[in-house]
């Protein structure tokens, strides 16, 4: 099987490891980094000695991701590529747009003239409930973004049933909640706590009483996997159905390396989307890994540089 993946960040790299472990040709769409790979990049192709085809582009440059879909005509396409981090939006909402969603329709315009039979992952974001009118959320949940982040990725679902409805492309796009790994970076609040805890000792954090709802992401591509080979096209929702504060998880990370934190308000956020959980009678694959499991696996990692994607996606 022929497989493209845009973006080298952690999901992307998961995948990536999910694929190559199964012996799939795995094409990664990146950017070219001054300092070469990403980190989770790196990590990947050190455990399997192995490397995707990278090929470099900017997502921004519209025709040649739509040429590179026109000539690989690969059998499936996760699009992780994305601006994902909330804050840098609020500032660059254009940039943010022409990453997150312009890029999609160069995708799915190449897929629709030259490949209709590929199937197409569309990451969608807990973020499009912002401040959700109801909890816990439902894929019938009044979508109701409050950052430019979160708009692109109402976007993608507009852009998902669009293709799926007049063009009946393969798109599959998930409203998945917070998932973090090993492969994190420290640039999100999880692995901030535990890097910060493990090796300083302190922390200085934003809102602690923001609530969401963290599952285990090497499991989330794993089931975004399962349901892209098993189950129709159409719109999904995945969460652990958990929901926890972020000083619930500060409290659990201190409980287990000890460590002291305090409070900047200049990290708050003009609004939080917070409250995120939703309905797990509708995801379709229960999480097995819940917040707590996902803290234990940071700490490990970045105390011992134990690995447990490697466990739940196959071994070598
Ligand atoms: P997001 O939910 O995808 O934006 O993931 P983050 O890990 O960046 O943020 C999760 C939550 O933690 C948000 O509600 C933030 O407001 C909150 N938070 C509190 N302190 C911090 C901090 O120092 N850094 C980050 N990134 N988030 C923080």
């Amino acid at each position: 099987m022929k497989v493209l993946i845009t973006g080298a960040g952690q999901d992307s790299s998961l995948t990536t490891y999910l694929h190559l472990v199964r012996g799939d040709q795995v094409y990664v769409l990146t950017r070219r980094r001054a300092d070469g790979l990403t980190d989770q990049m790196r990590k990947v192709i050190e455990v399997l000695n192995e490397s995707p085809v990278f090929i470099y582009a900017d997502l921004t440059e519209y025709e040649n991701v739509f040429d590179i879909v026109r000539e690989l005509k690969p059998d499936m396409i996760y699009h992780y590529g994305a601006m994902s981090f909330v804050p840098y939006s609020y500032n660059n909402p254009i940039y943010t747009a022409q990453v997150n969603e312009l890029s999609a329709y160069a995708i799915l315009e190449a897929v629709r003239k030259h490949s209709p039979e590929t199937k197409v992952f569309l990451p969608a974001s807990s973020e499009v409930f912002g401040k959700p009118v109801e909890y816990p959320q439902r894929l019938s949940t009044p979508l109701a973004p409050v950052s430019p982040y979160a708009i692109s990725k109402v976007a993608l679902l507009y852009i998902a049933d669009y293709y799926r409805k007049v063009w009946k492309l393969k798109v599959y796009d998930f409203i998945t909640f917070n998932h973090e790994s090993e492969l994190r970076g420290e640039e999100f609040v999880t692995m901030k706590i535990v890097k910060n805890l493990v090796k300083k000792g302190h922390v200085v954090l934003g809102n602690i009483e923001a609530r969401k709802d963290w599952g285990y992401a090497g499991e989330y591509v794993k089931i975004f996997n399962r349901v892209m080979e098993k189950e129709e096209p159409k719109r999904y929702i995945l969460c652990t159905g958990v929901i926890a504060s972020v000083k619930d998880f500060l409290r659990y990370v201190v409980s287990k390396v000890g460590g002291t934190y305090e409070i900047d308000e200049s990290l708050y956020r003009p609004v939080d989307a917070e409250g995120m959980t939703c309905d797990v009678t509708e995801v379709p694959v229960k999480p097995q890994y819940m917040w707590w499991d996902v803290a234990d696996i940071m700490i490990r990692y970045v105390r011992d540089g134990a690995l447990t994607f490697t466990e739940v996606l196959g071994k070598v």
